[in-house]
């Protein structure tokens, strides 16, 4: 072994190895411990060691040991959080449970997947579709998260307008406590309301409060079809009305997302069709249900809008329908190649108050001459915010700073939150006690001792330090 490798961690590794690990599972290497330090925050730090237990017992004999030794344990999925929430320290333990990605079960009778944490989401989805099933949850890193981070987190997606958030699937957790010991939450039953409801408490908790090895997910049966359109407006509140007018008219979108002008100006060079100059939001609509529904609703659809719309198309097929979501695939990456170094914060708000929030942060961008770009979930008020700046430039760099501190503040003053679904993690942490109350605060400071009295268990997120 590396003779840089603190004696702790040769230590550790030792009892890992008498208790069965392979060396594989044991990450010692300064370079390679770093590689299970970041995340899509791009903060990085190596811890002592990282694990990959691959099974729960393992999870319980590294949680045991760390026990002993008074050690920290930073769990992690597939490091795609975006708010540093996997980001270890120095001195602690990272636990990576990639390694247990077993799809246990998936009981077609009961409509319920148990699956380990490691599994990755669109895997999972893959899976149940081979037996007409549906998992909908669908955040845009489905392709590499682990449902045990989407738990953590509560991530959610477009879908989430008709179909809820990660949490609204999660019927039950198996989850071993910073001591390793077990507990079991929640079960198959569709109605359980026996005693508190520890799986809701764990969903979001972004592994401060257990670490989680088993979990229970309703299913559906998959919808016939999907139809998408794309409508164009000349401004953000025309928009507004017109997802306020699809609900009033029960047409019930499993998708609503909205970009605006700047974000229309990023993509729309890149696209295959041609988004008029005046266009100044964009709605992207998808419908899914049985056939004669979808059409029926699509048809009402186009009715509704296409006098008030500079822009109306529906598409006609599965290849169409690619066309229509390159607006949304194609922004993320456009923006990021304009500025690098954005900063990126997704706050949600009450439905109605989207124009204003968005009329409010134009206003902010010419404060502090920096451009705001914002897209999002337009169904459930979950605005991607990007502050377009050059870190490097310190003048650049304050100002950003100063905006993140007005955004918050423009977004908790219109009865929103901080975060619609990253999370607080250790970027958001210091604004926490602008959201909620001392007493609040301290409420939930004891649901964190009640699990992990010593604060041992991914320690500095969420809370302000
Ligand atoms: C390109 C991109 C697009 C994204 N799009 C979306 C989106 O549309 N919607 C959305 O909600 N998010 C999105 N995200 C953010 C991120 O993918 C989600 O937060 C995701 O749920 C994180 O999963 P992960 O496996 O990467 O978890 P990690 O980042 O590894 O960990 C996240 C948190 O979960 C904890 N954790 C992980 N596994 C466990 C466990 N088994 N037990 C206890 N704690 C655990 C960690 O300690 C950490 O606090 C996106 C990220 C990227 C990079």
């Amino acid at each position: 072994m590396d003779k840089l490798i603190d004696p702790l961690a040769r230590q550790l590794t030792t009892r890992l190895k008498e208790a069965g690990f392979r060396p594989e599972q044991i990450v010692a290497d300064k370079v390679l411990r770093t590689c299970y330090g970041y995340d899509a925050t791009r903060q990085s730090a190596a811890p002592l060691l990282a694990l990959l237990p691959e099974n729960e017992l393992q999870v319980q004999t590294i949680l045991k040991l760390a026990t002993e030794k008074n050690l920290k344990i930073f769990p992690r999925g597939a490091g795609s959080g975006m708010s540093g929430g996997a980001i270890p320290s120095a001195d602690g333990i990272i636990l990576s449970l990639t390694r247990m990605r077993r799809i246990l079960e998936i009981d077609e009778d009961n409509m319920i997947a148990t699956v380990e944490p490691g599994v990755v989401t669109g895997d999972l989805q893959e899976e149940v579709d081979k037996f007409g099933l549906f998992y909908p949850p669908d955040p845009a890193s489905l392709a590499f998260s682990t449902i045990g981070g989407n738990v953590t987190e509560n991530a959610g997606g477009p879908r989430a307008v008709k179909y809820g958030v990660t949490g609204n699937f999660v019927m039950g957790l198996e989850a071993y406590l910073i001591n390793g010991e077990k507990i079991t939450c929640g079960n198959k039953c569709i109605k359980s309301v026996s005693g508190y409801d520890l799986t809701s408490l764990l969903v979001g908790s972004e592994g401060t409060l257990a670490v989680i090895t088993k979990i229970l997910l309703k299913l559906l049966p998959a919808p016939e079809t999907v139809k998408t359109s794309l409508l164009a407006f000349s401004s953000m509140t025309a928009a507004a009305h017109a997802v306020n007018a699809m609900f009033k008219y029960q047409i019930n979108p499993s998708t609503i997302e909205f970009l605006d002008h700047h974000s229309i100006n990023a993509v729309r060079s890149e696209l295959p069709f041609a988004l008029p100059e005046a266009a100044d939001t964009v709605l992207l609509v998808e419908l899914d249900g049985p056939e004669a529904q979808v059409e029926n609703q699509s048809l009402k659809l186009n009715k509704l809008f296409k006098n008030d719309t500079l822009l109306l198309i529906a598409a006609k097929d599965e290849s169409e329908r690619e066309q229509l979501w390159l607006a949304r695939r194609k922004l993320s990456p456009a923006i990021a190649n304009i500025a690098p170094h954005k900063i990126n914060e997704d706050i949600a708000v009450p439905l109605a108050a989207i124009p204003k929030v968005i009329s409010n942060l134009e206003e902010l961008s010419r404060e502090i001459n920096l451009p705001i770009v914002c897209f999002g979930h337009a169904g459930d008020g979950n605005i991607h915010v990007n502050v377009m700046l050059d870190k490097n430039d310190p003048d650049q760099a304050e100002r950003g700073r100063k905006g993140i501190d007005e955004i918050f503040a423009i977004t908790l003053e219109a009865g929103g939150t901080l975060s619609g679904e990253h999370g607080i993690g250790n970027t958001k942490s210091a604004y926490f006690d602008k959201e909620w109350d001392p007493v609040t605060i301290a409420t939930m400071r004891a649901v964190k001792k009640a699990f992990d009295p010593d604060n041992r268990l991914n320690p500095g997120k969420i809370f302000p330090v």
